[in-house]
C-alpha cells in the first residue's frame, strides 16, 4: 500500500497510470502532475470511468527543481515515477533528492541542445542517492527496460555467457497516416537520424544513419526491413554483461517513414539549432513536432501488432555447448487501445513502468544509489509481465543470427 507521484501526462503516463489504478493493492494513492493539468485531468476522468479509481491532479514545470521539490514534499509520495521527457530527467533526480523520495523513469537523460543520451549525467549521482539512502531506478520501459530484464532471464535460466546480443524492436502497426511518429516526434525523430553505433569487442562501433538494413521474418508481424540504430540500452548491457562481444539494437521502419524522413531531413526540417523566423527563434523540429499528429491521437486508428525482443546466443547453462535463443513479446494496438485508450507503444512502455514501481514499492527490486534494470532479480518483472497484459515467449534457434 503505498502512494506514488506520477510525472508528465502524455501516452506513456496515461498507461502506466491505468495500469497503477487496476492494482491499488499495490498503488494506494496517485497523484499526477504535468505541464499541461487539462492533461491530468483528462487522464484521472478516463481512470476513474475505467477503474473507479481517484487520481489528485496538479500543474508542475518538472524542470523548475524549488516548485517540483515543494510539491513532493506536500504530497510525500513513497516514489516519483518520471514519464515526462529525458530532458527532465536531472532536474527530477535533484528534486527526489532534495526530497529524499525514490525515483523511476523509461529514458535516459538528454540535453536539448545536444542530440545526445547517455547514461553518465545519471550514473554520475548514484553516491547521492546511496548517501540519502535512497534508490534510482533507469530505464523502466520496453527497450530500454524489457530488453534489458529479458537478456538477463536469459543469463539467469538459459545461458551462462552471452557473447552475442541483438535487440529487434518491429511495429507492425498502421495508423492510416502518410507521416506519424508513435510516440514524442522530436525524440523520435532525434534517436532515428543519428549515427548507429553498435559494441563490438569492447568498444562502441559508429556507423551512419539507417545505412544497415536487414529483412526479418516476425512472428505475428511478417517480414519487415529492420535498420541498426543506436539505442541506450546498449550502454548498460555492454557495461553489466562484460562478456558481450556484440550488441546490436534494430528497429523496423517501412519504406514510407524513411522516405518522408530523408525529405524533411534534406530540407532542414529536423535541425535543432534555432533559427530566425518573423521575428522569432523557432527550433525546425520542435516546428514540426507541433505539426505532426499528436501520437496520443494515433490509438484510435492503429491496427496491427508489435513484437519487440532478444536473440542472445552463448555458452548454455546446462552444458551442451553454445546455444541461441529468442525471447520476445507481441503486443496488439487494438487489444492495448481497448484497454487503456492508447496504442501499443505506449501500452508497452506504460506497463513496464508500472511494474518498475510495484518492483519498487513491494521490495522486490530494493538497492540504496542509482540502478540499471540489469542489476535486478529479473524473475518477480517477468512474472509481472506476463500477468500484466505483456506476457512473452522464449524459443531456442537452431544457430546464431546470421546478418
Ligand atoms: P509525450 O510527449 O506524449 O508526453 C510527455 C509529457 O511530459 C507531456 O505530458 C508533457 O507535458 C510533459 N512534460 C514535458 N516537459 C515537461 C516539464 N518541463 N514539466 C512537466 N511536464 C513536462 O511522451 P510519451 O508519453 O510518449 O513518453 C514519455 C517518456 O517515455 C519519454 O521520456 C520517452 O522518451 C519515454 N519512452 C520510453 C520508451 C521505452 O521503451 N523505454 C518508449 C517510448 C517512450 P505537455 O503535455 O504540457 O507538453
Amino acid at each position: 500500500m503505498s502512494k506514488v507521484l506520477v510525472i508528465g501526462a502524455g501516452g506513456v503516463s496515461s498507461v502506466c497510470v491505468h495500469k497503477m489504478a487496476f492494482n491499488p493493492g499495490i498503488f494506494s494513492e496517485i497523484h499526477l502532475a504535468s505541464r499541461t493539468k487539462a492533461k491530468c485531468d483528462a487522464i484521472a476522468e478516463s481512470v476513474k470511468a475505467r477503474c473507479g479509481v481517484d487520481v489528485a491532479t496538479y500543474a508542475i514545470d518538472a524542470e523548475d527543481v524549488p516548485a517540483l521539490t515543494a510539491l513532493i514534499e506536500q504530497i510525500g509520495p513513497k516514489l516519483v515515477v518520471n514519464l515526462a521527457l529525458p530532458y527532465q530527467d536531472l532536474t527530477i533526480m535533484e528534486a527526489c533528492l532534495n526530497a529524499g523520495v525514490d525515483y523511476l523513469d523509461t529514458a535516459n537523460y538528454e540535453p536539448k541542445d545536444v542530440a545526445k543520451f547517455e547514461y553518465k549525467w545519471q550514473w554520475d549521482l548514484h553516491d547521492r542517492f546511496k548517501e540519502r539512502g535512497l534508490m534510482a531506478l533507469l530505464g523502466s520501459g520496453f527497450d530500454p527496460g524489457v530488453t534489458s530484464v529479458f537478456a538477463m532471464w536469459l543469463k539467469k535460466h538459459k545461458l551462462k555467457t552471452i557473447r552475442q546480443l541483438d535487440i529487434l524492436d518491429c511495429n507492425g502497426g498502421d495508423h492510416g497516416q502518410a507521416f506519424a511518429t508513435n510516440f514524442n516526434p522530436e525524440i523520435n525523430i532525434r534517436e532515428v537520424t543519428a549515427n548507429a553505433r553498435h559494441w563490438e569487442n569492447g568498444q562502441f562501433v559508429e556507423t551512419p544513419p539507417l545505412s544497415k538494413k536487414v529483412a526479418f521474418d516476425f512472428d505475428a508481424v511478417g517480414p519487415k526491413n529492420m535498420y541498426m540504430m543506436y539505442h541506450e540500452e546498449l550502454e548498460s548491457l555492454a557495461r553489466f554483461i562484460p562478456e558481450l562481444e556484440r550488441g546490436r539494437f534494430w528497429m523496423t521502419f517501412g519504406d514510407a517513414y524513411i522516405n518522408h524522413l530523408t525529405v524533411l531531413k534534406n530540407v532542414g526540417m529536423i535541425g535543432i539549432e534555432p533559427i530566425e523566423y518573423q521575428g522569432q527563434q523557432i527550433v525546425p523540429l520542435q516546428f514540426l513536432a507541433a505539426v505532426l499528429p499528436k501520437p496520443e491521437t494515433l490509438g484510435a486508428t492503429t491496427k496491427g501488432k508489435t513484437n519487440i525482443g532478444d536473440i542472445a546466443t552463448g555458452e548454455a547453462l546446462d552444458g551442451a555447448g553454445e546455444k541461441t535463443f529468442y525471447i520476445y513479446q507481441i503486443c496488439d494496438h487494438e487489444d492495448a487501445y481497448a484497454e487503456t485508450g492508447n496504442q501499443a507503444i505506449s501500452y508497452t512502455t506504460g506497463v513496464p513502468a508500472m511494474i518498475g514501481a510495484a518492483m519498487m514499492l513491494t521490495g522486490a527490486w530494493a538497492g540504496e544509489g542509482v540502478f540499471n534494470m540489469e542489476q535486478m532479480d529479473p524473475d518477480p518483472f517477468m512474472d509481472m509481465l506476463n500477468k500484466h497484459g505483456l506476457p512473452w515467449q522464449v524459443k531456442e534457434l537452431p544457430a546464431p543470427v546470421d546478418f
